[in-house]
């Protein structure tokens, strides 16, 4: 479903932040990539949705989406994927709530540019993927304005927006790093259910090899703005090729998909 080809992107200083990397995911499908701070995980993902920040340049490479090279659509055709084709969730998705509406009315507007839903069916999706996010106040959280929510609440209902209009493919960087770790666990249950349910293809950035365990088909290892190891959930981290992915697999105490989905 996408495919992304030898793309080295640049910011202005000309070094790469990302060096000629290759990542594919097929439809339903669930890619992490893991990798230390400033490995360039986060401009790799946002160089799919052309929305890389100021001074970002994509120099060479594809990333073919729907037999489209993204790197070559117009703004308008971007913006279309975007609404209705690919949903980003960006790592500091609670602060990029808009401060002057309600949540009612930004889910509106999120589900409005998706897809066609009767009006009716709005309040009743929001409500179910609010539920989902263990956010048990959820008729309380739709009216209340951002700053009326703690950070952990907006970061959900942030996720929410980004999976509500159960997009193709959904794109997410650290979305649950700033939860308490039993919210952590279930939010991530929950996107493995979006996938399981809706067949939504999801690539996931995380430092936590936790996650990266429980969740994945495919996981990624970045350092250094290169891939260093791609590979199945079950070769990555039973048989990893590279010292840097055993080192990071050290880190974690006691890894297993089990412990952490029953979490
Ligand atoms: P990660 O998400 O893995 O922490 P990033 O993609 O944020 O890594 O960063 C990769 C590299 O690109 C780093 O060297 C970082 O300093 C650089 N970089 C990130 N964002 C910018 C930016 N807006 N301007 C210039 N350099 C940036
Ligand atoms: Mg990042």
């Amino acid at each position: 479903m996408l495919d992304i080809q030898n793309c080295t992107i640049t910011y202005q200083n000309g070094i790469p932040a990302v060096s000629d990397v290759s990542l594919s995911v097929s439809e339903g499908e669930i890619v992490s990539i893991v990798g230390e701070s400033g490995s360039g995980k986060t401009t790799l993902i946002r160089a799919i949705l052309g929305l890389l920040p100021p001074g970002g340049r994509i120099v060479s490479g594809q990333i073919l989406f729907e037999g489209m090279d993204l790197t070559k659509v117009g703004e308008q055709q971007m913006q279309d994927i975007r609404g209705r084709r690919i949903a980003m969730i960006f790592q500091d998705v609670g602060a990029a709530l808009d401060p002057i509406q309600r949540i009612r009315n930004q889910y509106r507007e999120s589900i409005a540019v998706h897809e066609k839903l009767p009006q009716k069916e709005y309040a009743p999706r929001a409500l179910d993927m609010l539920r989902r996010m263990h956010l048990t106040d959820s008729e309380r959280v739709m009216d209340a304005y951002p700053f009326e929510l703690s950070g952990g609440m907006k970061q959900r209902v942030g996720i929410a927006m980004g999976m509500i209009a159960r997009p193709k493919l959904l794109l997410a960087d650290e979305p649950t790093s700033a939860l308490d770790v039993t919210i952590q666990a279930q939010v991530v249950h929950q996107m493995k259910k979006l996938r399981d349910e809706y067949g939504t293809a999801i690539i996931l950035v995380t430092h936590n090899m936790g996650v990266a365990s429980y969740l994945s088909n495919r996981i990624g290892v970045m350092r250094q703005s290169k891939m260093v190891e791609f590979g199945t959930r079950d070769q990555v981290i039973y048989h990893p090729r590279e010292q840097y992915t055993k080192d990071l697999l050290g880190a974690v105490p006691k890894l297993g998909g089990k412990r952490f989905a029953e979490s």
